[in-house]
């Protein structure tokens, strides 16, 4: 099977050929796209309607003419005929009528129709007449045979005037013309001079100019409001980039209440959040890292000085210092002193991976409280008997049964009362006690100690966190007791307290709840 190549020759277009990139450009586009389609429209609409009212206007205005020229004709054809008919009972035309609008009877230069058409129609005129049969529904114009009588405007139009090609008939029943037969007359004007044809020139033209400025407008608007618009989303792409390039301390900038846009706001917003997490996470990252590179150096100068001291212990076995009894019994005291350290270190950083892991399961049994307290400060005796330090323990009376796994209790008891003899110099006293009421069991270790200063306080759970006075007692921790003590208590689903005060001593409390042990 052959994967699909990316197309061959250079650079890939992504989006639509033509369409700009940037959401800027976009933005603007779409917004003088729209600007535009909505001038076209209202121009179009304007011109539209206007053509159609000055087309009705222009047309009433030549029925009133039409009307006019058939009044005057009327008179004109009833004086001509010397009340005669005009039309004749066969539909016939007078023909003093018919001389008087064919011919040239004043000598002047326009016909009589013609000057009718020049200065009473203002448009071509067309005569005709007729008489009128009356049908079963309608009456209906019949016309003479004669062909219709007609005269062209002749004269120069006004300024701004223009021939307009509409057209009118209206037709003139006379019926005073007894006893002759009712006679009809149609005049139709047509091509007048109007000013329609310049009216909507013009108003095109006004209209292309102001949809002119109103398009550069919208032009400068659009080109305004899209950097608006997209300057925060520059900005955030800007931070995203410095983020990724490892400025962590980058963030964007929040608008101002009145500017921001809420979507936008809250996309800042919320980057921000995760850049601020993400920073928390990298130093937690960095000061785990930085603390285990500690720890790890503290684990082998650990492991490499009770290595040492039993190597030279077995060379000087070896080389006869074993046939002197008490130094051969000395070396084997310090040696298995060294193993025990050794064994220590090594239980240490096991339990750290199993806790680390999750692999550590609790071995939960309802045993009685007071044998795992009292078996783990039996076990710091001696401890605090080389120290000179006074131990004591104050048990309940009764049998404290509850749901733990003692050997993990012990261990918590054991390392917080390690670090109370190891932190408490010679003649101060350690008081352990076990209590239990409606909330749950209470082991109160209270030491009369250097005690911890309040700023390391928050910090002594932290693994691998040694304080600034464990510098004395350096040998004999690595910072990991008060961090497996609480992952263990925490399994139990309880809590450990300090109380501390700087030379005057300190007191830790473990709280485990009564329901998780019942
Ligand atoms: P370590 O094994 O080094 O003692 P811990 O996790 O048990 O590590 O303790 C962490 C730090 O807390 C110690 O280095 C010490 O500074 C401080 N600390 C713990 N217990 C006491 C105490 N009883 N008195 C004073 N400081 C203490």
């Amino acid at each position: 099977m052959t994967e699909s190549q990316p197309p061959a020759g250079g650079t890939r277009r992504i989006g639509r050929p033509g369409l700009p990139r940037s959401f800027q450009a976009r933005l603007s586009l779409a917004f003088v796209t729209v600007v535009a389609i909505t001038l076209a429209i209202v121009s179009g609409l304007i011109l539209y309607r206007l053509d159609d009212s000055l087309y009705h206007q222009e047309l009433d205005n030549l029925n009133v003419r039409a009307t006019a020229v058939a009044n005057v004709v009327r008179l004109l054809a009833v004086q001509a005929t010397g009340n005669q008919y005009v039309v004749s009972a066969s539909n016939r035309l007078n023909p003093a009528i018919a001389s008087m609008f064919s011919g040239e009877p004043t000598g002047s230069d326009r016909s009589l129709l013609g000057n009718i058409a020049d200065q009473v129609a203002q448009a071509n005129v067309s005569l005709r007449f007729g008489s009128i049969s009356a049908g079963d529904v309608d009456e209906t114009f019949v016309p003479v045979a004669q062909a219709p009588f007609a005269a062209s405007l002749a004269v120069a139009p006004q300024p701004r005037q223009a021939r307009d090609s509409i057209s009118t008939t209206v037709q003139l029943v006379d019926t005073a013309d007894v006893p002759n037969f009712p006679w009809a007359l149609q005049v139709t004007l047509s091509q007048p001079y109007t000013t329609r044809a310049s009216t909507l020139e013009s108003t095109a033209g006004f209209l292309a100019l102001i949809a002119l400025g109103a398009f550069i407008a919208s032009v400068l608007a659009a080109a305004f409001i899209a950097r608006r618009f997209s300057t925060p989303l520059r900005r955030l792409t800007d931070a995203a980039r410095a983020l990724a390039e490892g400025d962590l301390d980058r963030r964007v900038p929040i608008q101002s209440e009145r500017s921001a846009t809420r979507e936008i706001d809250a996309l800042s917003r919320q980057f921000n959040a995760m850049a601020d997490r993400l920073q928390e996470s990298m130093s937690i990252i960095r000061t785990d890292r930085d603390r285990s590179r500690e720890f790890l150096a503290d684990v082998s100068h650990e492991l490499r000085t009770p290595i040492a001291a039993l190597r030279t212990f077995n060379e000087l076995l070896q080389e006869g210092a074993a046939d002197d009894p008490s130094t051969r019994d000395e070396f084997l005291e310090s040696s298995s002193q060294q193993i025990e350290r050794l064994d220590w270190l090594s239980q240490n950083l096991l339990e750290l991976s199993k806790l680390d892991s999750g692999l550590l399961q609790l071995d939960l049994r309802p045993e009685d409280l007071r044998a795992t307290v009292e078996s783990a400060v039996e076990q710091a005796s001696a401890a605090a008997r080389r120290r000179g330090v006074e131990l004591s323990l104050d048990l309940p009376d009764r049998p404290l049964r509850r749901r733990h796994d003692p050997q993990r209790i012990g261990q918590v008891v054991s390392n917080i009362v390690g670090n109370a003899l190891k932190f408490t110099p010679r003649g101060g006293q350690v008081a352990v006690r076990l209590a239990a009421d409606a909330t749950g069991v209470r082991i109160t270790v209270t030491d009369t100690g250097v005690g911890i200063d309040t700023s390391e306080l928050p910090r002594i759970f932290e693994r691998f966190y040694r304080g600034s006075r464990a510098n004395e007692a350096r040998s004999s921790g690595s910072g990991l007791g008060l961090s497996i003590a609480r992952s263990i208590v925490e399994m139990h689903g309880g809590r450990i307290e300090v109380e501390s005060r700087l030379g005057a001593g300190s007191t830790f409390t473990v709280i485990l709840p009564a329901e998780s042990l019942a």
